[in-house]
């Protein structure tokens, strides 16, 4: 690794923190912000999802700094800058892969393509959605209510913990579906539980009107016209994140969400 650049969040506290990381890094990587083989995010799990973003395309590896607690994707605290750099010298790290969706929009005249770490979410609170559930090319549902999301297992511990969806061990191709207020009565009826699958699977969801499609992907929202379908699977691209110490995942979540 040659080169590093910073994704800061927006506050004093990380700000320092990335200006003291530049200041030691001057004699052992090179910072360059449109190529950097090394990412390293500075804030909470919300800022490593948007350097994940930002240099979703490029071939390099993330890292994450957390200055308020330890998160799910942050593995140093902003008191351990030291050891991050004595790591970085040192180059002995594993790469942690970590898999994520990719959505297909398709349009009357087009389609686009999106990424996700966390989760996307066909999500609307104003109005009913209502879309048929198709998993590979079989109807499960017609699902009608506040929306549906589809989670990661990197993700499942965000919106979808929220939404009472399992908590999934990361490292394996999975991903989950969670709906978000489904109507449930004699007349309409949907599975009513998080339903998990693999990389064989694909999820469609088709809608019944084309009005705008509101949905969300990790910290971004979008809104589209004419959507007529939406094609959720797990991408063949992974991101990479960097570990030079293990963390374990247990660990994190009773810390996250049991003893702090
Ligand atoms: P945000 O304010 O950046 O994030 C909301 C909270 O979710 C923050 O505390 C963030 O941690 C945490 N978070 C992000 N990814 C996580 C993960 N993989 N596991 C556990 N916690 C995680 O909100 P945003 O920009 O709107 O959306 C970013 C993500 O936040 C979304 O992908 C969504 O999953 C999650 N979110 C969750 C809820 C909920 O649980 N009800 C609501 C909105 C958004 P940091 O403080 O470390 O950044």
């Amino acid at each position: 690794m040659q080169t590093y650049a910073l994704v800061v969040k927006q506050d004093t506290i990380s700000n320092e923190v990335a200006q003291d990381i530049k200041k030691r890094l001057k004699q052992i990587l090179r910072y360059d912000q449109a190529r950097p083989d090394l990412v390293i995010s500075v804030g909470g799990d919300g800022t490593v999802l948007q350097s994940v973003h930002t240099y979703l395309h490029e071939p390099c590896y993330f890292i994450g700094i957390h200055t308020g607690t330890l998160g799910f994707f942050t593995d140093y605290k902003k008191d351990e800058i030291d050891s991050l750099i004595t790591d970085i010298k040192k180059g002995e790290y594993k790469i942690n892969s970590r898999h994520i969706l990719e959505i297909t929009t398709y349009q009357k005249q087009s389609t686009k393509t999106f990424y996700a770490l966390n989760e996307v979410r066909v999500d609307y609170g104003f109005a009913t959605q209502v879309m048929d559930v198709y998993i590979n090319n079989d109807l499960l549902e017609t699902f009608r209510g506040n929306g549906l999301c589809v989670s990661t297992p990197s993700g499942s511990t965000a919106y979808n913990k929220a939404l009472g969806g399992a908590v999934i061990y990361p490292g394996r191709p999975l991903m989950q579906l969670t709906e978000v207020a489904g109507i449930q009565h004699n007349a309409y009826r949907s599975l009513g539980s998080p339903l998990i699958m693999d990389d064989k699977q694909v999820i469609h969801l088709v809608r019944k009107e084309q009005s705008i499609l509101h949905f969300g992907i990790d910290h971004l929202a979008y809104s589209e016209n004419d959507v007529e379908r939406v094609e959720i699977k797990i991408s063949d691209k992974t991101i990479n994140f960097i570990e030079y110490k293990e963390m374990s995942f247990i660990k994190r979540v009773r810390r996250a969400y049991i003893v702090s």
